[in-house]
C-alpha cells in the first residue's frame, strides 16, 4: 500500500515526454550516439559500438555488417539486431560511435 497523499509522478509527466531510459545514458565522454542514418552514410573514421541501456557496449565490425546488409540499411533499424552479451537485451539497444583519432 502506498501513502495515500502521495501524488503519482504521471501527474507531472506524461510518458511521452520522459526520454528513452537509454537515451538519457551517460556516455564516456568521448562517445556519442549515433544518428539514424544509412549503413553506406557511417563514415570509416567512425568506431561503432553496440550499447545497452544496462551500460554494456561493445564494438561492431562495421565492415563485416557492410557486408551482411545493404548500403540502404537504416542504422536505426539495424540497431534492433544488436544484442546484449550481458543482459541479453534485444531490440532496445542503440548504436554509439568513437571518431577514430587521425594524425
Ligand atoms: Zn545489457
Amino acid at each position: 500500500m502506498g501513502c495515500p497523499l502521495e501524488i503519482p509522478y504521471s501527474s507531472f509527466k506524461s510518458d511521452n515526454e520522459r526520454p528513452s531510459p537509454v537515451d538519457a545514458l551517460k556516455l564516456p565522454a568521448d562517445m556519442y550516439m549515433l544518428p539514424d542514418m544509412a549503413l553506406s552514410e557511417v563514415h570509416d573514421w567512425f568506431i561503432l559500438y553496440g550499447f545497452c541501456k544496462c551500460g554494456y557496449f561493445r564494438g561492431v565490425d562495421i565492415q563485416k555488417t557492410r557486408k551482411k546488409f545493404s548500403a540502404s540499411s537504416r542504422t536505426s533499424e539495424l540497431a534492433r539486431f544488436l544484442h546484449c552479451k550481458r543482459c541479453g537485451r534485444k531490440g532496445d539497444n542503440r548504436f554509439t560511435f568513437k571518431q577514430m583519432l587521425r594524425d
